[in-house]
């Protein structure tokens, strides 16, 4: 069953992980299957500031700089998409939460829409090996399908294999400084919630230095285990 033939309970997921794990991607894959909707934090705060909105402002030298925009920001924009009426079906966190104030209101978000966060999944990588997946990586300006240099290729360089498109883009904040600076505010900042969602008996840990096709099975498993 590809699990998106039958009716089957909303579930919210947050996954956890550096820059470079592998959320946005494994996130995708988890939309398809499941039918959830993938909600990522980055994607919404680079639209802003393409749009050039006031958050967009305030937010663009903040991600140039890797460090992390304001809880007040990130969590006005993520309530507002939370109510949009396909939110209802379940949704992957990706990117969100990355502080305990952020998880704080996210808590607060879900219960007051009677429900509750049913997996957290750390996606667990080498710092090392971030740097190099972080160099290569580029998506589809089209659809926004995520390609590598040399982790997931298309079938036909420079062609999208999702959407046909040609037009690929790199992200401002994957070179090297910005993204050791990433890394350390994920450390600093984010790396705590893997406690906070231990105590609260949803934590999987999952190793994300297998290839794509390896973790998404597992990502599969302990999200058909959640919502069963
Ligand atoms: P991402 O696409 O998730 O790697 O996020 C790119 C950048 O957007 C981060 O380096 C942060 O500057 C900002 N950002 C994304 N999500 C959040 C969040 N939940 N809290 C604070 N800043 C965020």
């Amino acid at each position: 069953m590809d699990g998106t033939d039958s009716p089957q309970a909303a579930i919210h997921l947050v996954l956890l992980g550096p820059p470079g794990a592998g959320k946005g991607t494994q996130a995708r894959l988890l939309e398809e299957r499941f039918g959830l909707v993938q909600l990522s934090t980055g994607d919404m705060l680079r639209a802003a500031v393409a749009a050039g909105t006031e958050a967009g402002q305030q937010a663009k030298a903040v991600m140039e700089a890797g460090d992390l925009v304001s809880d007040a920001i990130v969590i006005a924009i993520l309530r507002d998409r939370l109510a949009a009426p396909d939110c209802a079906r379940g949704t992957i966190l990706d990117g969100f939460p990355r502080t305990t104030v952020q998880a704080e209101a996210l808590d607060a978000l879900m219960a007051e829409r009677g429900q509750r966060i049913g997996a957290a999944i750390s996606l667990e990588v080498d710092d090392a090996a971030m740097v190099a997946r972080i160099a290569g990586r580029y998506s589809c300006a089209g659809c926004g399908e995520g390609w590598h240099d040399s982790f997931k290729t298309p079938a036909k360089a420079g062609v999208c294999d999702k959407c046909g498109g040609t037009e690929m883009t790199r992200r401002a904040d994957d070179n090297a400084e910005t993204v050791e600076q990433r890394l350390r505010a994920y450390h600093a900042q984010t790396a705590p919630l893997i406690d906070y969602y231990d105590a609260k008996g949803v934590l999987a840990r999952v190793d994300a230095m297998a290839d794509i096709a390896a973790v998404s099975h597992e990502l599969s498993a302990i999200v058909t285990r959640a919502i069963a």
